[in-house]
């Protein structure tokens, strides 16, 4: 759930959402948390209104990251975790994500029950005696002290570490210092205003971090989105590190590690992460675009490391949430094995050409143009590799891959492709769009 605050999110939404919560059954301890929007103190009490007016006990976490929350969840033994977020969105928004007992996102079925109760306002209000009891909990030192006992660092990285005002404000900066990084914090203080960059780390939000990475000489600068599930590069020469060849060069390292395993990804992501898996003995698995999706799947198949290009990694030897403090800590770690620079790091990841383009299609009909793709384009693409229907449809060759999806917001069909090179990635994007099209003309 996310939406512009008192608006689409309105505190008493909150107090029916911690009901509908507290009325599912087996909830009887909640853990809640927040990142550092101006409204998430009023969303989070209003929210434990609800919980603990239907008797649910809540230990309320203070401002922590996502990743941390849904760590503690499992750690605390509690039965639902619930973060009041909206991760990278601006400063005007806010959310709210669940979080089972086991720390791994609701999915889809677990959210239709909470809607269903919600649409039905079945709410199991407690009598006076069974009122929740709410208690404040500073305990988010053992997610710490879990990092720190296993990923040992024996470099003193020179690191600048912008959390961005977000809610890894405090945490990041302590872990990476107590790994033994000389730590320079960059936007390290809490503010909701988000005044010094957008919540959203990307080579536009990041200038002003690159620019004291190259000035500083530092080894590295780390950027966190506004709830630290995402995490961003600047190497050490001062430019952001593309997202999908640092997610691929990373996984490489992992399945280098596991001698092969299974790696997951989006059906957007780049087929460099293929190429680098392949060097290795992995496998890659592909997913709808979402890190629930993700998860879900890497549990399910015993996956060794997943991610989203958006800078979202999933570490399962830790937990199933995407983690951005975990990650640069991990990351430092594989560049010490590996005994290379970031920039070293990337060079050996190829780089590929994207074109995206978006056709108007109505609504009514942007459905059936996709699935008429999937009926047809063996006509225009005979050497096919892989064809995946798990979101719109995707078929990849030796040298690139398109995927066709309707948009599921707006009238449009998507477009992506990637080549090896820009004229393949245009003679493919040509022909996709000329298969749309036709069949638009029908
Ligand atoms: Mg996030």
């Amino acid at each position: 759930m996310r939406g512009l605050v008192n608006v689409d999110l309105t505190p008493t939404f909150a107090t029916r959402i911690g009901a509908a919560i507290a009325t599912q059954p087996k909830a009887k301890k909640a853990l809640v948390a927040r990142d550092t929007r101006t409204s998430g103190l009023m969303l989070q009490n209003a929210l434990t209104s609800g919980l603990t007016a239907s008797g649910v006990d809540v230990i309320d976490m203070g401002i922590i990251p996502t990743p941390v929350l849904a760590f503690m969840t499992r750690k605390m033994n509690a039965d639902v975790g619930i973060m009041i977020t909206a991760s990278h969105n601006p400063p005007q928004y806010n959310g709210i994500k669940i979080f089972t007992s086991d720390g791994m996102s609701y999915t889809e079925k677990d959210q239709k029950k909470i809607e269903k109760t919600l649409t039905h306002k079945r709410f199991n209000l407690a009598d006076w005696q069974n009122i929740g009891e709410t208690k404040r909990s500073e305990d988010s030192q053992v997610y710490l002290k879990e990092i720190e006992r296993a990923v040992k660092l024996h470099r003193k990285w020179n690191i600048i570490v912008d959390p961005g005002c977000g809610a890894t404000f405090d945490l990041a900066p302590r872990l990476l210092k107590n790994l033994g990084c000389r730590v320079i914090p960059f936007n390290a203080q809490p503010d909701g205003f988000f005044p010094a960059r957008s919540p959203e780390p990307n080579e536009h939000s990041l200038k002003s971090l690159a620019a004291t990475v190259a000035t500083i000489g530092a080894d590295l600068g780390i950027a966190y989105d506004g709830d630290g599930d995402r995490v961003a590069f600047i190497d050490e020469e001062g430019k952001t590190v593309d997202f999908d060849r640092v997610l691929a060069a990373y996984a490489a390292c992992v399945a280098e590690k596991y001698d092969g395993g299974l790696i997951v990804t989006n059906v957007e992501a780049s087929m460099c992460i293929e190429k680098m898996a392949q060097r290795h003995g992995a496998k890659v698995m592909r997913t709808k675009v979402g890190d629930v999706y993700l998860s879900e799947a890497m549990k399910k198949n015993n996956a060794i490391f997943g991610g989203e290009p958006c800078g979202a990694w999933i570490h399962p030897q830790f937990h199933y949430c995407p983690d951005g403090i975990l990650s640069s800590a991990l990351l430092l770690k594989a560049l010490e094995d590996e005994n290379k620079k970031l920039t070293q790091m990337i060079a050996e990841t190829p780089k590929y050409q994207t074109l995206r383009r978006n056709i108007a299609c109505p609504n009514e009909t942007k459905h059936d143009i996709v699935k008429r793709f999937s009926e047809n384009f063996v006509n225009i693409f005979p050497h096919v590799n892989t064809v995946s229907k798990v979101d719109g449809i995707r078929v990849s060759f030796e040298d690139g891959w398109i995927l066709v999806r309707a948009s599921g917001t707006e009238p449009l069909i998507r477009l992506t492709v990637e080549g090896e090179s820009l004229k393949t990635a245009k003679n493919i994007m040509k022909k996709g769009l000329m298969l749309i099209k036709k069949s638009l003309e029908k």
